[in-house]
């Protein structure tokens, strides 16, 4: 049986996240390029047809945040408010995670079901990181599917979750903030949720949450409640509350307070491994610094240094021994009275010569030992 509804699908992320990677790898051919009504923000959206369903994905704008002062920012965020999709897939670049959950937390307290995908599984692993993505969708309550946008792979395991996700009503934990922030929180939500018709349009955390981030569009939009003059003395207790316990504006405590649960969060799931390029070095080290093996093979090292100088430097100094007897012979021959020619001879070129015979010598030991230094011995 074909169910008629539509499922409508935004996808979210930073940018490069690999978001319209993605979009195409779901949509294929099926999608168009528009505008969001009034900005020259593009728009990107397709139907296709899945296990029977008739889903519409939005790629929304790539955004860090969902603040309401950058344009793409407000785009992002007044699709989810006011078109209300039926779910949300955050695509994240797993090898930028920490950063890249910022946003979905933020996603995660619209109030909407998310479904996390974990992209650029493939680099990720190339650098050796490992993400327990069950422990982590654990912790976040957002089922989580790793994913390579760019060929495709996952996709289809990440509709699936997706639709499943939307089906089972699993909604994410929202992130906690501490128990007397929450005791704040709670109280604006009890105040927004007064107004029945408002707190169905907007989820009461999320907008008691922004209230207490100072967020200007939250603002505007409770002016117009019954209970507007209430709101606002609640939140300006808040405001009063986080000043003064934490000394800093609560935009800044609200945003450290995410942060610290993404921190929290990752250190458990994410693991790095070490690679193979490094054992290969940390082998080199183990050779070169093991007691016995070590000191004799340093003086081994200066030794050969001292002998390549030499070496080398040999046939430099032959030339400029051979320059300066020259210049030698030329003073001789010449008219100059004896006393000049003692001065030129004995003071200037054996004085000059005998130091400059010096220079390839140290031009070459210094160009050893920086070569060392460099390669970090
Ligand atoms: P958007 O800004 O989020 O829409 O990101 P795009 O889909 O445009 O992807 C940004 C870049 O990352 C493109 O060059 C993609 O080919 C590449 N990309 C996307 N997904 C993956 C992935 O899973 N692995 C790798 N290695 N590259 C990817
Ligand atoms: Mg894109």
């Amino acid at each position: 049986m074909q169910d008629t509804k539509v499922l409508t699908i935004a996808l979210a992320g930073n940018p490069n996240a690999g978001k319209t990677s993605i979009f195409n790898a779901l949509t294929g051919a099926h999608h168009k390029v528009g505008n969001y009504p009034g900005v020259t923000v593009e728009k990107r959206e397709g139907s296709i047809e899945f296990q029977g369903r008739n889903i519409h994905i939005v790629d929304l704008p790539g955004t860090y945040s969902l603040t309401a002062y950058a344009l793409d920012e407000v785009v992002a965020r007044d699709f989810v408010l006011n078109e209300k999709p039926d779910i949300i897939v955050d695509v994240l670049d797993s090898t930028n995670l920490e950063r890249n959950l910022y946003l979905l937390l933020q996603l995660i307290e619209l109030g909407l079901p998310v479904v996390a995908a974990l992209n650029m599984a493939d680099e990720a692993a190339e650098k050796g990181i490992i993400i327990n993505h069950t422990l982590l969708s654990k912790t976040l309550g957002v089922p989580m599917v790793p994913t390579v946008g760019s060929r495709g792979e996952g996709v289809r395991e990440l509709l699936e979750t997706t639709i499943a996700t939307f089906d089972g009503h699993t909604l994410p934990r929202m992130p906690n903030y501490g128990a007397d922030i929450e005791a704040h929180i709670k109280t604006l939500e009890d105040l927004l949720k007064e107004d029945q018709a408002f707190a169905t349009a907007y989820s009461p955390r999320w907008m008691a949450i922004k209230l207490i981030e100072k967020d200007p569009d939250a603002h505007r939009r409770i002016e117009g409640l019954g209970n507007a003059a209430d709101i606002q003395t609640a939140t300006e207790a808040a405001w009063h509350w986080i000043t003064l316990h934490y000394g800093k504006d609560p935009e800044i405590i609200m945003s450290e307070q995410r942060y610290g649960y993404i921190h929290g969060a990752v250190s458990e799931a994410i693991h790095r491994k070490r690679l193979r390029g490094i054992s290969l070095t940390e082998r080199i080290d183990r050779f070169v610094m093991h007691p016995f093996v070590g000191t004799p093979l340093f003086f081994f090292i200066i030794w050969a240094i001292f002998k390549l100088t030499f070496a080398l430097g040999e046939y430099p100094v032959a030339w400029l021994e051979q320059l300066f007897g020259n210049l030698e012979a030329v003073v001789q021959r010449s008219t100059l009275p004896a006393v000049i020619q003692d001065l030129l001879i004995n003071g200037i070129i054996h004085g000059v010569g005998g130091v400059l015979s010096f220079v390839p010598l140290i031009v070459i030991l210094f160009f050893c030992i920086s070569f060392l230094e460099d390669t970090g011995y």
